[in-house]
């Protein structure tokens, strides 16, 4: 059937339903494997279609493929299997039949999943994997990881477990577990072999075992990431790893006296140097609420973000853990660095350092999707234009991924081709972020939650801790 702007009511009629804004699918994905009519808890119904096909019809799309924020207005975007096979304007759109159609009505914005670059998914993690879907957290990295997180890869990849798609890297490669070249040889070439996604460096390591673990990273394709070494200069690091994990450790080798007037040249070279770096500013800020005192770390356990974690993490979280079992005397300084943060953020935005979003969610008190939004407001608060904000949390990652994992991974960009991977929002997080805070919908390779869905999701989770 041919569509015009206002062809709203009609499409209804495609897919028989009868009140919902638009039709959704069960918590449990396609209609296709679940081909009967279910009323749900919401109130509306769940429609039967006989394929795969969805189709947003009548959304804004925010597509994150340029360099400035760009909005193709009243579109019909058709997702078969896991892709984005087409974006095209409504007006005259041909609509297949058979298709699952989720209704834009002319308001809605379609933007590309999150990612949270930067996770850690501890023992029992497996179950608060529906928190980050649920907050449109639909890609992470895991940042430490054992042949549990490949497995758990695979599980997510084929449908077993429902969470966000997941690279991760292996064990941590550095003193004391690695201290010679060979051994940082020996290492890289296992986790490469093994088939982690990246290595992670988490601590010292010697001049010449980092100089071998980046050749052989390069050798054999597997990107090095991780902290800077705090016994190495910024020299060193600037010609070795990919990528820095934690913005704030840049602030060790490349601002110890944190002084402003050093940020645009060393912001430059980093740039030049290509380097990337993840901004875990909600990890400094929530670091800082905890050191050397268990009140902040009670407060933040009585949000209602962590009133989601079940009861053996908040026992592994309860302190004392890393942040309490510090000085209080010490947090002042805690507190220069995070103010530092926001004009190196600034500096290494001006200079067009590539940047990722991330959170060291896992760690006390980070709760699964929810760090992600907190980080987007720190990251805005810090005075990165929201554009600026989403690139790092949406398309960015999907740059990095082909670039350094895997070259025919598309996502973070709502384009043809890409993972179906999308936001479905009530407007346009450009012009506000706070949109990003309760989703309308959420694709996760091409299955369908609504909210009704992503609602019942947070509530299995609460009910399961
Ligand atoms: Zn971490």
């Amino acid at each position: 059937m041919k569509l015009t702007p206002k062809d709203t009511v009609g499409l209804l009629l495609v897919v028989g339903t009868l009140s919902a804004l638009y039709v959704h699918i069960g918590p449990e994905g396609h209609a296709a494997k679940h081909p009967s009519t279910v009323p749900d808890a919401g109130g509306s119904i769940t429609t039967a279609v006989g394929s795969n096909t969805v189709a947003f019809v009548n959304v804004n799309v925010l597509p994150m493929d340029r360099d400035r924020a760009r909005v193709l207005h009243n579109q019909v975007v058709i997702v078969e299997g896991d892709f984005v096979r087409s974006i095209s304007p409504v007006e005259g759109f041909d609509l297949p039949n058979d298709v699952l159609i989720i209704k834009g009505g002319g308001t809605k914005y379609l933007v590309p999943g999150l990612t949270d670059a930067h996770v850690h998914l501890e023992e029992g993690a497996e179950q608060l994997l529906k928190l980050f879907v649920a907050k449109g957290v639909t890609t992470v990295f895991n940042l430490e990881g054992e042949q549990r997180h490949l497995d758990l890869r695979e599980r997510i990849f084929s449908g077993e477990v429902v969470g966000p798609t997941m690279y991760t890297s292996g064990p941590f490669t550095n003193e004391p577990r690695i201290g010679t070249p060979q051994e940082a040889e020996a290492a890289v070439r296992q986790q490469a072999l093994l088939g982690y996604d990246f290595v992670k460096i988490h601590g010292n390591i010697s001049a010449d075992a980092y100089r071998r673990m980046i050749d052989v990273g390069e050798e054999v394709g597997i990107p090095i990431v991780g902290h800077a070494p705090k016994n190495l200069s910024l020299s060193h690091v600037l010609g070795g790893q990919v990528s820095i994990v934690h913005a704030e450790e840049l602030i060790y080798t490349g601002f110890p006296m944190l002084e402003e007037s050093n940020l645009e040249v060393v912001a430059s070279q980093i740039a030049a140097a290509g380097m990337w770096v993840t901004t875990t500013v909600s990890t400094l800020e929530n670091n800082e609420t905890q050191w050397g005192t268990i009140d902040g770390l009670e407060e933040r356990l009585a949000s209602r973000a962590a009133s989601y974690i079940p009861q053996s993490l908040r026992d592994r979280w309860a302190a004392p853990n890393n942040y309490t079992d510090n000085y209080a005397s010490e947090r002042p300084q805690i507190g220069r660095m995070l103010d530092f943060l926001q004009p190196m953020l600034r500096a290494l935005g001006d200079a067009d350092v590539l940047m990722l979003a991330g959170t060291d969610t896992g760690k006390p008190v980070m709760v699964p999707g929810f760090a992600l939004i907190e980080e987007i407001e720190a990251l805005a608060d810090a005075g990165l234009t929201s554009f600026d904000v989403l690139t790092a949390a949406t398309s960015n990652a999907g740059r990095f991924v082909r670039e350094f994992v895997d070259a025919n991974a598309s996502f973070g960009t709502v384009t043809r081709n890409a993972r179906a991977d999308l936001i479905l929002l009530d407007g346009n997080p450009v012009v506000d972020l706070s949109q990003l805070e309760t989703p309308s919908g959420v694709m996760l390779r091409g299955k369908w939650y609504d909210r009704d869905a992503l609602d019942r999701m947070l509530a299995e989770v609460e009910l399961s801790r």
